[in-house]
C-alpha cells in the first residue's frame, strides 16, 4: 500500500532528514488562507460536519458543470481506489506497469487477476496494447493520468476516443491525482465525458497542487450510479475531518494560490533539470511533480546514498533499467537533492 511502501523508504531515514522528496508531497501548500481556515475550525472540532460536504459538493459541481449526484467526496482519493478494486474485482484488471499500485495491489490481494502491460518506449500508458487486452473477462481498466513514477501523460484525444469505445465493454478508472499540475488541465482531464453520459470513473484529490496531503481531501466523479454503489462501501463525506473542510473550501480554485503553486514547482522542476544534466544524467520529462531518472547502479543503492546526505528519493525497476524517482520541492531542497547527487555520482 502507498503507506507501507513510504515507511519501508523511510526506515533508513536519517534523525535530520533534509529533503522530503519520496512521496510526491507539494511543499508549496497549503495555502495561507487553508492554514487560517484550519485555525478558525478548530473550536468546532465537537462538531461533526453534516452541512460542509454538501457546500464542497456543490462547489466543484459548480465549477465542472456538473451535479452533485456525478461526485463522492472521500478523505483523500486512496480509499475510492481501494473501493474500485472491490467493487470491479471480479473478473480481470487491465493496467500498465509500472504506475500506481494502491488499486491493483488491493485487487490483488483479494485473488483478482491484474494483467499489467509494459509501457510504451517512451514511458507513456499503452492504450492499443490495453484495448487488444479487454476481452468479455474485463471487470476495468486502470488509466493513471499523468502515470505514477513515469510523470508522462498521454495524448488527450487519443484517451478520450479509447475511452468513448473501451467504456462500452468494461468499467474505465481515470486516475487524475496529478492533473492540476499538467501545463492544461481542462484539456487533460475526461471529466467532459462524464457530462456525456460515458460510464467511466476519475479521482482527483487535494494532495497534489493543493499541499494537502496530510489534511485527507478527495472525490471521486461518476454517472449517479456508479457513485451510488461506491457510497454503500465507504463512508465518503463522513470521514473528512472539520478541519480539511475548512481547508478545502477556501482553496478549490483559489486561483493566485494555484499559480503560486504551480510556479513553484516549475522554477525548482527547472533547476532539477539543469542539476541531472550536468551530472550526465538523462530523465523522463515530466507532465507533474516528480520525475524518474536511470541510475547508475543498484537502484537501492542509490537512494541508500541519497540518505547519508539527507535526501529522502524512491527507487524503481522497469524496462530493464535501475530508476531512482525524486518529487519536485522548494528550491532550497532541489539544491539540497543537486548536491547530494553531485556527491553520490
Ligand atoms: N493516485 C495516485 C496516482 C497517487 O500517486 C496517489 C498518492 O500519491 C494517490 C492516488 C493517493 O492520494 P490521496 O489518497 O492522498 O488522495
Amino acid at each position: 500500500s502507498f503507506l507501507t511502501d513510504n515507511l519501508i523508504a523511510m526506515e533508513t531515514t536519517p534523525p535530520e532528514i533534509k529533503a522530503r522528496l519520496s512521496a510526491n508531497e507539494n511543499p508549496f501548500g497549503p495555502s495561507a488562507s487553508a492554514k487560517e481556515a484550519i485555525q478558525k475550525s478548530i473550536d468546532k472540532s465537537y462538531q461533526y460536519a453534516f452541512y460542509e460536504g454538501r457546500e464542497m459538493s456543490k462547489k466543484i459541481a459548480d465549477f465542472e458543470g456538473l451535479s452533485s449526484d456525478n461526485l463522492l467526496l472521500s478523505a483523500g482519493s486512496s480509499p475510492i481506489l481501494q473501493a474500485g478494486a472491490i467493487l470491479y474485482g471480479k473478473g480481470t484488471i487491465v493496467s500498465s506497469k509500472p504506475t500506481y499500485e494502491d488499486l491493483l495491489s488491493t485487487a490483488e490481494s483479494m485473488g483478482t487477476k491484474v494483467l499489467r502491460l509494459p509501457l510504451t518506449s517512451d514511458y507513456k500508458f499503452d492504450l492499443d496494447a490495453i484495448e487488444k487486452a479487454v476481452d468479455s473477462n474485463t471487470s476495468l481498466v486502470y488509466i493513471c493520468n499523468p502515470n505514477n513514477p513515469t510523470a508522462t501523460i498521454v495524448d488527450s484525444n487519443k484517451l478520450r476516443e479509447f475511452c468513448k469505445r473501451v467504456s462500452k465493454k468494461t468499467m474505465i478508472f481515470v486516475d487524475e491525482a496529478y492533473i492540476d499540475l499538467v501545463e492544461n488541465p481542462a484539456e487533460t482531464t475526461m471529466i467532459p465525458l462524464i457530462k456525456e453520459g460515458y460510464n467511466i470513473i476519475i479521482t482527483r484529490t487535494f494532495s497534489k497542487l493543493y499541499g494537502m496531503a496530510g489534511m485527507r481531501f478527495g472525490y471521486m466523479i461518476g454517472q449517479p450510479a456508479t457513485i451510488k454503489k461506491f457510497e454503500q462501501i465507504t463512508p465518503g463525506s463522513m470521514s473528512v475531518a472539520n478541519a480539511t473542510w475548512a481547508a478545502a473550501l477556501v482553496s478549490y480554485q483559489d486561483k493566485p494560490f494555484m499559480k503560486m503553486s504551480y510556479d513553484g514547482i516549475q522554477t525548482s522542476k527547472k533547476y532539477l533539470y539543469d542539476a541531472l544534466k550536468k551530472e550526465g544524467y538523462e530523465y523522463v520529462p515530466s507532465d507533474t511533480n516528480f520525475l524518474v531518472f536511470p541510475v547508475k547502479e543498484d537502484s537501492k543503492k542509490f537512494v541508500m546514498n541519497m540518505m547519508k546526505y539527507g535526501v529522502s528519493v524512491r527507487s524503481w525497476e522497469f524496462n530493464d533499467k535501475q530508476w531512482c524517482r525524486v518529487s519536485i520541492g522548494t528550491l532550497e531542497e532541489m539544491k539540497t537533492f543537486a548536491l547530494a547527487l553531485a556527491k553520490v555520482s
